[in-house]
């Protein structure tokens, strides 16, 4: 019987600090799949350098050469963790039938990759790496984390809980993937999009095996406002809720001016105007604010430029 062919796709920016461990252990458990006779023994890891500005890519190079099944390319510039996850999807279902996509710090267990190729024998498409808990998180980071999910299911965005870039994928979802050709990618809102069956295996997350975070705070806010506004237009309706709120609350102050003059209370309001004026300055702001996300998203979407430039391929 043939065997299918697994790539493994893992990002990487700036990460010559676990790249070495990275590639062994992924090594370790891709061989053991291949002599298992889980997959076929053409399977690779294929890293996408982000435009790393630190040795990454001769590091990649050098490990290439050291492992045949190791591949890379490199990516002309910085382009984000969920370009560099496309690239790396539109380069490997080339040659792949099945892709798993991980974090360059072995974060997510590997040892579940077994059993997502399990369950994507027993029929699913997609089989999501699902965090049964976050320990070694930072107590900022889980609760941060946490809130975001939750608030993306409060605004309609289907996601799976506690699962981030970790997932298999068969060819043909990687396909259906490479469709939706927006450039604001969030790619946690978009795979449960795609809609073949899928499965979930557990794990527990670990530490980074080394180097820092390449999500600094400021990132993981883009990242959660780009989800949100790229799937939901409630922001929107928000506005349009609370400009409805104003109306009739400025329907109320009519009324008691109105009576307040012909009854012959009224006095020169000088507080209560100012206020006003500036609460609803701030609002008016606020909601253009929320409209110009949008505009500016529809602005990048229709320009329609490539996600990524490849700069130079190693594929074997
Ligand atoms: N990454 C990337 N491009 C970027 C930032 C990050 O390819 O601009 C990669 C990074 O190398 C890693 C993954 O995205 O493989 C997740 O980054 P990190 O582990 O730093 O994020 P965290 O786990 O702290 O959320
Ligand atoms: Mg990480």
């Amino acid at each position: 019987m043939k065997k299918e062919t697994l790539y493994i796709v893992v990002p990487c920016y700036n990460e010559t600090e676990v790249l070495p461990s990275t590639t062994e252990r992924l090594v370790g458990l891709l061989g053991e799949l291949v002599h298992g006779g889980q997959v076929a023994d053409d399977s690779r890891i294929l890293y996408v350098d982000d435009g790393s500005a630190d040795g990454t890519w001769a590091l990649i190079e050098q490990l290439a050469a050291q492992h045949t099944c190791v591949c890379g390319v490199k990516l002309a510039g910085n382009v984000g963790h969920q370009n560099a996850l496309m690239a790396g999807l539109e380069t490997a279902i080339e040659a792949a039938d099945i892709t798993v996509t991980i974090d360059a710090d072995l974060q997510d267990d590997i040892s579940v990759i077994p059993d997502m190729v399990a369950r994507w024998r027993e029929g699913a498409d997609i089989v999501y790496g699902v965090r049964r808990e976050r320990k070694t998180d930072t107590w900022f980071k889980r609760t941060t984390a946490q809130t975001f999910y939750r608030l993306m299911s409060r605004l309609g965005v289907k996601s799976v809980y506690n699962h981030a870039d970790y997932r298999l994928m068969s060819r043909r979802a990687v396909a259906q993937l490479m469709r939706y050709r927006e450039r604001n990618l969030f790619l946690r809102g978009i795979v449960p999009l795609v809609g073949f069956p899928s499965a979930c295996v557990y794990y527990n997350r670990s530490a980074r095996l080394a180097g820092e975070s390449k999500y600094p705070l400021r990132k993981m806010l883009s990242f959660a406002v780009d989800g949100i506004t790229s799937f939901s237009i409630k922001p929107v309706r928000m506005v349009f809720t609370l400009g409805v709120l104003f109306t009739l609350i400025a329907l109320g102050i009519l009324i008691y001016t109105l009576v307040a003059y012909f009854t012959g209370r009224a006095v020169s309001g000088w507080a209560s105007l100012i206020l006003s004026l500036w609460f609803i300055g701030g609002c008016v702001l606020i909601g253009l604010g929320i409209v110009g996300e949008y505009i500016g998203k529809i602005y990048i979407e229709v320009k329609d430029r490539p996600r990524y430039n490849i700069e130079s391929k190693l594929l074997k």
